[in-house]
C-alpha cells in the first residue's frame, strides 16, 4: 500500500474514532508523519499506533495527538505552549493551525532531531527550547493554549498560571502503571474548570530539580 493510501485510511479510522474537527484532520493530511518516526518504523508511520522515539520516549498515536488536538479549540490567532517536543510531530500539527508553537523538551537529542525536522519542512513559526517545561516558559506572561504531552500526578502550577484568561489546556494527569486521565482545563474569570475526556498513557512528565542555591541549610 502506498504512503498516500495508508495516510487516506488513518484519516478514516481518525473520523470514526470521532475526530471530526476539520482543522485538526487537515493538519494531519499535511505534516507527514513518516518523516518523524525511526527509519525501521517507516512502514508503522501510518498505523494508529504510537511509535518509539528513542530515549525511552514516544510518539502518541495519531488518534491521540488528533483528540488533543481537537480538544484544544485552537485558531490561527492563538499562540500555544506545548511541553514535550520529543519528535516534533505534535508541535508541527498545531503549527499548521496556530499562528505560532512554543515547545520545550529536556532531552537535547530529541530536541536538535525536532528542529532539524521543523527546518527541512520551514515550519518557521515553530518556537523550540531545552529546559524543564513544568516551570512555563519563563519570558512569556501567558498563552491562549497549553498542551503537555507527557504526565504529571497534578497539572503543574506555572504552567496554571501561565494560562491566559479564557485560555484551554489539555495534558494527562495520573502517574506510571496505573490509568491516567486526559483534562481539558478552562480558565474562566480566574477559575479553572475541568473535562475529564477519557483514558491515556504517557511517559512520564520529569522534573529537572532546581539547581542547589548556596549548598544545605543545617
Ligand atoms: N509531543 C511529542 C511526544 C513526546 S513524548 C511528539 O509529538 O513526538 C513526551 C516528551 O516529553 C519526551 O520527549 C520527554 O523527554 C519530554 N518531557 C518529559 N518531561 C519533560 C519536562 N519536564 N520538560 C520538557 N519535556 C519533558
Amino acid at each position: 500500500m502506498t504512503i498516500a493510501a495508508r495516510k487516506i485510511r488513518l484519516l478514516m479510522q481518525l473520523r470514526r474514532a470521532g475526530i471530526n474537527d476539520t482543522a485538526t484532520l487537515a493538519a494531519m493530511e499535511r505534516i507527514p508523519r513518516e518523516a518523524f518516526v525511526p527509519r525501521s518504523f517507516l512502514d508503522q508511520a501510518y498505523e494508529n499506533i504510537a511509535l518509539p522515539i528513542g530515549l525511552g520516549q514516544t510518539l502518541s498515536q495519531p488518534q491521540v495527538v488528533a483528540l488533543m488536538t481537537q480538544a484544544l479549540r485552537c485558531d490561527a490567532s492563538h499562540s500555544v505552549l506545548e511541553i514535550g517536543t520529543g519528535s516534533g510531530y505534535q508541535a508541527a500539527v498545531l503549527s499548521r493551525i496556530c499562528r505560532r508553537v512554543y515547545t520545550i523538551e529536556r532531552h537535547k537529542d530529541l530536541l536538535e532531531a525536532a528542529e532539524a525536522r521543523f527546518a527541512e519542512m520551514r515550519l518557521h513559526n515553530i518556537t523550540s527550547r531545552l529546559g524543564d517545561g513544568a516551570r512555563g516558559w519563563p519570558e512569556k506572561r501567558r498563552f491562549a493554549r497549553i498542551i503537555v504531552t507527557c504526565a504529571a500526578e497534578l497539572p503543574p502550577e506555572p504552567l496554571l498560571d501561565q494560562l491566559d484568561e479564557g485560555g484551554v489546556m489539555v495534558l494527562p494527569v495520573g502517574g506510571q502503571g496505573r490509568g491516567q486521565d486526559l483534562l481539558r482545563l478552562c480558565k474562566q474569570d480566574g477559575i479553572v474548570s475541568e473535562e475529564n475526556l477519557g483514558e491515556v498513557r504517557f511517559v512520564p512528565l520529569v522534573q529537572d530539580l532546581p539547581r542547589a542555591a548556596g549548598g544545605q541549610s543545617a
